[in-house]
């Protein structure tokens, strides 16, 4: 089927939704293969109910499996030891690959998992960016030799760590598995994905394509199931060398363990964020700072890592902000997902559903006062309005803990201050934003935030060439830029003597 021109209304998605044929089996060894235990899992579309696939449920013996496959193949050296430039062919070709089959992924994003068709093509060129950054990265890097005297020469070598399990969630499932495979790939390693049981279908598709791209058998294989099952036997792995997850505190914090009970992996973990965005009353243009407020929350039904989910506004210009959010919050009602002019799509599923709107309502009987949305519709797809409290304080659980839904939490503060106490009085530390035209002021408050990345006067800014990652429980990864090809690889130190 042909997927390559361009559909641009909601007929033309449904029509190639219609025709989609979905890859339901694990990738293990250079073939697609059914779970050791014949298992399945439904992988449902938020957006109608409509179950897509049943998808193999890998377990612990696929798992064995994969690894084993993984270290023979870095053993045998056909991707480890090839040559950096022959590397970044494959990999470049694979990113070409990905691109013509833009849109058959992009949807397949959608359909799996409710983000609008627009959000999912602008991830798709997100991980095709990333794909091609690290492909061209990988031949430009040194090793180093270093100042020693003359009766020796110290070589410092850069090699790949051997096998890397990715762990990754489903908010943006090709992105955020691009970000991951893409370093990992790069520097020579073995990989094994495991997508999440939420939106599984795009990582097999990017198996088939893998495969075509000319990734030896075995160097990247792709086991969908569950956390509890597949994820914790590669977690527990004393085979795998690496693990890199992106995910929730709380699974990062159990990886933790299982590395520490294993054989002390290395560990990369980008987990939850509950970021502060600090609006103060200097700002020039408080109607577009509005607009980007609330789409730094509602962008993605609020389903981001980075969402600008705690609105901290200086208190001699709050109610005016207020409304003005209110107003941009109109114009962000969730649609059908395959309509391009749907800003928000549906819920990932009914337990992210049920438990956002569980927290709409604590928010409600804490105190906090309800402005907008509030509702959900589950008739014939899961679908939550916008929905923004004010008079929001560090006390109520929808101002301190991470929903993973749209609902923004408005506070207000009086001090320079205050807003940076408030913003730092947080479990988490990824992201934080700040509006103000006062440069003294932006340079200040900026090295005081306790967070990985600090957005001035904009939200989500990015660019292949910066890294990403968070402090404190948002964890200590960090993805794109040459930084994340430096936490697939080590350094051998090697000593030669010299007469
Ligand atoms: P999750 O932690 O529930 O699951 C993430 C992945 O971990 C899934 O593949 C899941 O199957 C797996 N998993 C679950 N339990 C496991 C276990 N015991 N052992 C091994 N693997 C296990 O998270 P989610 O609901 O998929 O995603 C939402 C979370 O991800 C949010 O907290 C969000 O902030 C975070 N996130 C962080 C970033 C970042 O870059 N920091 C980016 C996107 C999402």
């Amino acid at each position: 089927m042909d997927l390559s021109h361009s559909p641009t209304t909601l007929a033309d998605w449904q029509t190639l939704a219609a025709s989609l044929e979905f890859e339901r089996r694990a990738f293990v060894d250079g073939q697609f293969v059914d779970a050791a235990s014949g298992e399945t899992f439904a992988t449902i579309n938020p957006a109608t109910g409509d179950v897509l696939a049943q998808v193999a449920s890998c377990d612990q013996a696929d798992a064995d499996q994969a690894v084993k496959v993984a270290r023979e193949a870095f053993d045998k050296g056909a991707w480890s030891r090839m040559a950096p430039a022959k590397r970044k062919q494959v990999l470049l070709k694979l990113a070409d690959l990905m691109q013509t089959h833009k849109n058959e992924l992009a949807l397949l994003d959608t359909l799996d998992m409710g983000k609008p068709i627009n959000s999912a093509l602008g991830d798709l060129s997100g991980a095709i960016g990333c794909m091609r950054y690290q492909a061209e990265l990988i031949d430009k890097l040194y090793g180093e030799v270093a100042p020693t005297g003359e009766d020796s020469l110290a070589l410092v070598l850069r090699e790949p760590l051997g096998v890397v399990a990715s762990i990754v969630p489903w908010n943006f499932p090709l992105m955020m598995t691009a970000w991951k495979i893409a370093p990992a790939l790069a520097a020579g390693n073995s990989v094994i994905l495991k997508p999440s049981e939420k939106s599984p279908l795009s990582a097999l598709r990017l198996a088939e394509l893998a495969q075509e791209a000319g990734i030896p058998r075995g160097v990247f294989q792709v086991l969908p199931g569950f956390g509890h099952t597949v994820g914790k036997a590669l977690a527990l792995s004393m085979e795998v060398d690496c693990l890199a997850f992106t995910g929730s505190t709380g699974v990062g914090k159990l990886l933790t363990q299982y590395a520490g009970q294993s054989n002390l992996k290395r560990l990369y973990l980008e987990c939850g964020g509950k970021s502060p965005n600090i609006v103060f009353a200097d700002c020039k243009d408080l109607e577009r700072v509005a607009q980007h407020a609330a789409a730094a929350i509602f962008h993605n039904q609020g389903e981001v890592c980075i969402a600008g989910s705690r609105l901290l506004v200086e208190n001699t210009i709050r109610a005016t902000f207020v409304d003005k959010v209110l107003a941009a919050v109109a114009s962000m009602q969730p649609g059908d997902p395959l309509d391009p002019d749907s800003f928000m799509g549906a819920i990932v599923d009914d337990t992210q559903y049920q438990r956002i709107l569980g927290y709409i309502r604590r928010g409600v009987e804490e105190g906090a006062t309800l402005r907008a949305g509030g509702e959900g519709q589950s008739d014939s797809g899961l679908f939550i309005a916008p929905t923004v409290f004010d008079d929001v304080t560090d006390e109520m659980a929808i101002g301190r803990e991470e929903i993973f839904g749209p609902v923004l939490s408005v506070f207000g503060f009086d001090t320079e201050e205050q807003a940076i106490a408030m913003a730092n009085d947080s479990d988490y530390g990824l992201a934080a934003g700040l509006w103000s035209q006062d440069i003294d002021r932006v340079m200040r408050v900026t090295r005081r935030l306790q967070s990985g990345q600090v957005f001035v006067n904009n939200w989500a800014g990015g660019d292949q060439s910066v890294p990403f990652g968070g402090v404190k429980q948002s964890g200590n990864g960090r993805d794109k830029s040459h930084h994340s090809l430096e936490e697939y690889s080590s350094l051998k130190s090697v000593w030669i003597a010299l007469s």
